[in-house]
């Protein structure tokens, strides 16, 4: 029988899905004093993901910001019962992580450091004092242990009821049994839901739909790229000895988690070889379901848990649940306007923690959806991560699915992936492949990363040390220092912002000046309302109406549509991507003037060609732009050409380089050349929660000029008082230390901040790091030059040096030679 539940005709702000997300967003949005919410549930509340999970709270993640918002969701749990009355089954009974080999400890030593960062407890622990904690283990085989006291588990349903009651004891209005059918869009905007009971008018929808998101995506042409995939644990009858306060135990060696259940215990894992669902798409009636138990598969566990629980193998099995779960290609979640659909927001795809992320992520989503802008720096889970290659339903099947079987396996630095591989390509593709180069993967493009030269296989080989291709990108940075090189970019998001506003537009989105006369290329940070920078990007004006923007490879989709949401209505004023239309070829170091000038009509000395401008040249019989700027530090042009001139200049190009040692060089080159040059890298050390000011970049701001430009008063205000945080340079001699960035630093034996950077710079022969020192009382020259820094490396202190300038030529000689 259908039942017919009255909707309104209009509300504010539509959720769609009531498990334990909406439900949040719900809680929260009222809690921001959103006044008319309403939340639409196909069937119950809980009916979908939610009510089948097993409930660990795990909150260690490596980003800042996800760890803060995993906090969050712990200190709501520990409250919310209080709150509404409705209990929840939260128990704080921390979290043991197991590491089983020599690596596996580094990993977990690194994760406590990252950690520490981030300000959240987590102790390391020797085989006997982890037993201490979990004694129905064996620890035989342990190298060490590791303890995270805030951890816990819940019971997710009462959770998301308790959010559901505090949502309607603040005036949201929930109504289940009502499947949302369809989306109306008006003037690119969200305008309505359907249901089957009518239409209610609409400001906002938010996404919530768990493993359905993907179809209530489609009803508005958005892209949500997830997988239903199966996900299995079992419940035993009470065991002797299986305490309440028995912390959650995860022992990635053995692909198994663990928890107390009514005295008994819960086991659960990450198959190596995960079974997808719903290939078709998700049965209409699939509410409150789980799927055959599948003990073939889930077997695989038995015996390696067996071992590490002796007493396993006897208990009785009380219940055995198979769920499925949406997970998505890089095992993070969702948050976010969608870059296709204006006040369409999504909050899905939460990798079998959304439990422990329910919180904070409902938090965030909340008060991304009222202030049109994300609260803090979200990148990692930001919906704008993805692009083109996400809308291939079988790609992002191939991804999701290797990236679930690598949950617990380790996760090497600098670790690429296999599945759906080679996608978008360069047409220098097979000729760099031919040449020895090792490649990794953004955003579906091939990027060559490395070059194996005279026999050496083109292929990483992962360690927590130094790694295989570590002399090899010393060669090539050498190359770029010392003579010429030649970096393949074509993966460069590319955009063309043309119309009659186009010069107008850009002056109030850019925070430097780029209204310059026509052949200028401009660096600069486009930021938000509070000043943090958003994008971070090159400028080129290549004729009156129309300029030319260059942005990161995985900055693509966020760029772009961070830049549309700034244009005014009826502006004139359109940006296109153009992408893939286009190839990139950097020719960087000291001989690429030489080199170039035998190819090129045009005279390329200084006067002619000055630093920061570009020109339309012929390089070898072929039109390109040429942009005179560099992410490496040395003098070189940036060719932008069409992708068909790609293969015979490139030949032109080590024609008439042989003779100076040209060399191809790859990304990993770039990142050893950029750190010693000190320049920023977006999402790393440049953030949305970092200004210009803050990041050692005020030089690219037109702050004096007086023009009005987004950001320009949350600077002017953040100028009246000390700077609370700073960006500086360290550097580590000893080469046995590993950088990668997370690591902590402190000054005076006091933690003030992590590295947002980390890696090896040939030139300088050290380790060099950048991170942001922090002090509320004031971060100045004279605060930063009189403290002594250390930095915590996998829980060791680390003597280092801190550095105000770049390494690598400060004054700029090499550059503007
Ligand atoms: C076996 C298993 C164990 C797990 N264990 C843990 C754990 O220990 N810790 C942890 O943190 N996480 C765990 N998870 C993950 C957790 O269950 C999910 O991440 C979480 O429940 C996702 O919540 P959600 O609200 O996004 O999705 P859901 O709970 O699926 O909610 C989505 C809701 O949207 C509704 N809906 C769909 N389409 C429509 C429509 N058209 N109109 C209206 N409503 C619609 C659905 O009915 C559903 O109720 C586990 C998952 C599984 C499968």
């Amino acid at each position: 029988m259908i039942m017919t539940t009255p909707v309104p005709e209009h509300a504010q702000h539509v959720i769609i899905g009531g498990g334990i997300i909406g439900c949040s967003v719900a809680y929260h949005l009222a809690k921001e004093g959103a006044k008319d919410v309403l939340l639409l549930e196909r069937g119950q509340l809980t009916c979908g993901s939610t009510f089948h999970a097993a409930g660990l709270v795990g909150q260690l993640r490596s980003s800042a910001n996800t760890t803060r918002l995993l906090k969050h969701s712990v200190d709501l749990y520990r409250t919310i019962e209080s709150e509404t009355g409705q209990a929840t089954g939260w128990k704080m009974n921390g979290g043991l992580r197991l590491a089983c080999t020599k690596e596996r400890w580094i990993e977990l030593k690194r994760q406590a450091t990252t950690a520490h960062s981030f300000g959240l407890e987590m102790e390391l622990l020797t085989p006997d004092d982890a037993q201490k904690l979990w004694p129905l283990m064996t620890t035989d085989d342990l190298v060490g242990a590791a303890f995270l006291p805030t951890d816990g588990q819940a019971n997710p349903s009462d959770i998301t009821q308790a959010l559901a009651k505090g949502a309607r004891m603040r005036g949201v209005r929930i109504i289940e049994e009502t499947p949302v059918t369809g989306i109306r869009v008006e003037n690119g905007r969200v305008a309505a839901v359907q249901t089957r009971n009518g239409e209610i008018r609409c400001e906002v929808i938010i996404n919530c739909g768990g493993q359905w998101a993907k179809q209530i995506g489609r009803m508005a042409d958005v892209t949500v790229p997830l997988q239903s995939v199966q996900h299995q644990y079992l419940i035993t009858e009470p065991i002797e000895g299986v305490t309440p306060d028995l912390p959650t135990l995860r022992d990635p060696d053995r692909l198994t988690y663990w928890k107390e259940d009514v005295g008994g215990l819960c086991m659960g894992g990450y198959e190596p070889n995960p079974v997808p669902w719903a290939l078709d798409g998700i049965p209409e009636d699939f509410t409150f379901q789980l799927l055959p138990e599948n003990w073939e598969h889930f077997e695989q566990f038995m015996q390696p848990a067996a071992q590490r629980v002796p007493i396993f193998e006897q208990a009785g099995i009380r219940k055995f649940i198979n769920g499925p779960e949406s997970f998505t290609p890089d095992g993070n979640f969702m948050l976010g306007e969608a870059p296709e659909l204006q006040n369409f927001f999504v909050g899905a795809g939460f990798n079998a923690f959304g439990i422990a992320s329910a919180g904070g992520a409902g938090k965030s989503l909340a008060e991304w959806v009222l202030a049109g802008e994300p609260p803090m720096d979200l990148w990692v889970v930001d919906l704008r991560r993805f692009s083109t290659v996400h809308q291939d339903e079988a790609w992002v099947r191939n991804r999701t699915l290797e990236l679930y079987g690598k949950h617990y396996t380790l996760s090497w630095p600098h670790e690429e992936h296999a599945s759906g591989r080679p996608n978008l390509t360069s047409t220098l593709y097979e000729t760099l492949k031919s040449q020895g180069a090792c490649f990794g993967s953004k955003l579906g493009w091939e990027r060559p990363n490395w070059f194996a030269l005279s026999g050496v296989p083109p292929q990483d080989v992962y360690s927590y040390g130094r790694q295989n291709w570590f002399p090899h990108v010393g060669e090539e940075h050498r190359a770029i220092r010392e003579r010429i090189g030649v970096i393949d970019q074509s993966s460069f998001a590319k955009f063309r912002v043309v119309g009659t506003a186009a010069k107008s537009a850009l002056s109030r989105i850019c925070a430097n000046n780029v209204a310059k006369p026509l052949g200028s290329v401009t660096y600069t940070q486009l930021l938000n309302s509070r000043g943090g920078i958003e994008c971070d990007l090159t400028v080129a004006h290549f004729a009156e109406n129309e300029f030319y923007l260059v942005t990161g490879t995985g900055f693509r989709t966020h760029d772009s549509a961070w830049i549309r949401s700034q244009f005014r209505p009826g502006e004139q004023v359109e940006l296109q991507d153009i992408t893939e239309a286009g190839a990139i070829m950097s020719v960087m170091g000291p001989a690429s003037r030489e080199v170039l000038s035998q190819l090129a009509d045009t005279p390329l000395d200084n006067a002619s060609f000055p630093f920061g401008t570009c020109q339309q040249i012929s390089i070898a019989g072929h039109s390109v732009w040429a942009l005179r700027i560099t992410y490496v530090g040395e003098l070189g042009w940036e060719l932008h050409l069409p992708r068909e001139a790609a293969k015979p200049i490139y030949d032109a190009l080590f024609d008439a380089g042989a003779a100076h040692g040209i060399a191809n060089v790859g990304y990993r080159a770039i990142e050893s050349l950029r750190l010693e040059k000190g320049y920023r890298a977006w999402g790393a050390d440049i953030t949305p929660d970092s200004t210009p000011l803050e990041a050692g970049l005020g030089w690219a701001v037109k702050l004096k000029s007086g023009v009005e430009f987004s950001g320009r008063e949350a600077l002017l205000t953040q100028q009246q008082a000390p700077l609370t945080k700073r960006l500086v340079g360290f550097t580590v001699a000893d080469p046995e230390v590993v950088l990668l960035g997370r690591e902590s630093i402190f000054r005076n034996g006091e933690l003030v901040g992590w590295l947002t950077s980390g890696g090896w710079g040939y030139t300088v022969g050290q380790n060099i790091g950048y991170g942001y020192v922090r002090n509320p009382m004031g971060v100045d020259t004279e605060f930063l030059k009189s403290g002594n820094y250390e930095l915590e490396v996998a829980c060791d202190r680390i003597p280092c040096t801190l550095h105000l300038k770049p390494l690598y030529d400060p004054g700029m000689q090499r550059i503007r030679s």
